[in-house]
């Protein structure tokens, strides 16, 4: 029988911030367990380095920069994927799976002018391919702060619908994160600075939906008990569980029994915290004998970030933690932090344990899934997706000749070399992890010819339907 997949994808995870990783400061048992049942990956990548974009490239199996307005959407934004266009989740669903998503979307909701909050906001995860959702629109430190399931706010009243707006001045009499600033409970350091819900700052103003707004501590609760359900109400058929967690983004909150578990402050609290919601998916695969026919990856959406808008201490607290491990920089990067993450699979029925150096890619996943589950599909909607389900089993231990990554501009990956367009950089991996020498005026061919195919590569997608 074909396997369920279950798909753990973080938010702002970096390299080192797990023990098999390296990390020390913060245990993490329950990643570490799928990493010692199955493949570690040294050399995995996210398609940007930050959210929407490598978010939208795994779905649709195509880079995010090739579309215009595909960045860090604002909470409000219409959904950047067209409706029934093929994605991971509509192939898989093709295939036969139950299909649902947890957690995290940041994709946008509804049309182009955005969702009915009072309504149904569709279109939505059901028109690519998810049969059940039950969402944060946006972001932890975006309006608006409720739950989407299924296509309506969860806990909304008629006598008090939401209003929401980005950008403009706040609603008459609602709190404000510059005036009532001196009663914030976490403190903004850049932005996040508009509507104040349980507490918090956050980006973009909302009105309203008082009966309806998520209390971050309890969210990591909330989505894992969601995820949890979802699992065992499919647990007859294959199923496909994308669960996006919240954790370790921004404002990082962690309930109450998480504080204080790491020396690191609320940065390392949450790591603490998410490293439990796995272990509650873990638990459930096994208590409902799911563990041994079961797909699991885990990994980030983007490398990690310490102050990213808030007074939490990240800095201040780190320590000789490296949340990056070896690699240079992190979130919004160009460099190796800003894409290469934890990445590990799990399907003890097919996968021997062990550590991959492959190169590979979540944009990967449409292709690799495509092939596992015997679905074809309009290889022009995905261009960028390559079959790399040799690699992601085990069975191959090479995977792609080269990667784009992207951090506002591109870089390109071949072999151990890096080529950064941006002031013609080149850095051999294999010699210099860390990217400390630029050694592009050595090689002046093959920066010409890593350029030259960037450029291929780059003008190649232009042809999508
Ligand atoms: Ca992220």
């Amino acid at each position: 029988m074909q396997p369920n997949i279950v798909l753990i994808y973080t938010d702002d995870l970096g390299f080192g911030d797990v023990g098999c990783y390296g990390a020390k400061s913060v245990k993490t048992p329950h990643m570490d367990r799928i990493a010692r049942e199955g493949l570690r990956f040294t050399d995995a990548h996210t398609p940007s380095a930050t959210c929407t974009p490598s978010r939208y490239a795994l779905l649709t199996g195509e880079y995010a920069w090739r579309k215009p307005n595909t960045g860090i959407l604002p909470g409000d934004a219409g959904m950047i994927i067209e409706p029934g266009r093929t994605t991971v989740a509509s192939l898989l669903k093709k295939a036969g799976y139950a299909t649902g998503i947890v957690g995290k979307w940041h994709l946008g909701l509804g049309a182009n002018a955005g969702p009915d909050w009072n309504g149904r906001i569709t279109p939505g995860p059901n028109q690519v391919g998810f049969g059940y959702h039950f969402l944060m629109a946006a972001t932890g430190d975006r309006v608006p702060c409720v739950y989407i399931e299924n296509e309506q706010v969860v806990g909304l009243t008629k006598i008090d619908p939401i209003q929401v707006r980005y950008g403009k001045e706040n609603y008459d009499g609602e709190l404000d994160g510059v005036r009532d600033r001196a009663g914030l409970r976490m403190d903004w350091s850049k932005g996040h600075n508009n509507a104040v819900v349980n507490g918090i700052g956050r980006i973009g103003f909302m009105k309203g939906g008082k009966s309806a707004r998520w209390v971050d501590e309890d969210m990591a609760d909330v989505f894992t008990k969601k995820a949890v359900a979802f699992i065992e109400n499919n647990k007859a058929r294959p199923f496909f569980l994308s669960f996006n967690t919240h954790d370790i983004h921004v404002p990082r909150v962690p309930h109450q029994r998480f504080i204080g578990k790491t020396p690191m402050g609320p940065r390392g609290d949450a790591i603490a915290e998410l490293d439990w919601c796995v272990g509650q998916i873990l638990a459930t695969l096994d208590k409902l004998k799911l563990t041994k026919n079961t797909l699991v990856i885990f990994s980030s959406d983007n490398g990690p970030v310490l102050d990213d808008g808030y007074i939490d201490n990240a800095v201040e607290k780190l320590g000789d933690h490296k949340p990056a491990g070896p690699w240079r920089g992190g979130k919004y990067s160009l460099f190796e932090g800003g894409t290469r993450v934890p990445f590990l699979v799990r399907w003890p029925a097919r996968v021997k344990p062990g550590v991959s150096d492959a190169l590979v890619c979540q944009v990967d996943f449409l292709a690799s899934f495509a092939a596992l589950t015997g679905q074809s599909y309009d290889k022009r909607s995905a261009p960028d997706s390559e079959n790399m389900l040799a690699a992601f089993l085990g069975d191959s231990k090479t995977g792609r000749t080269t990667l784009v990554e992207h951090a506002g501009t591109l870089t390109l990956r071949e072999g151990s070399w890096k080529f950064i367009k941006q002031n013609q950089q080149l850095y051999d991996l294999a010699k210099d992890p860390g990217e400390s020498t630029n050694v592009a005026t050595q090689f002046p061919e093959r920066v010409a010819a890593m350029a030259a195919t960037l450029e291929k590569i780059r003008s190649a997608g232009a042809t999508r339907p």
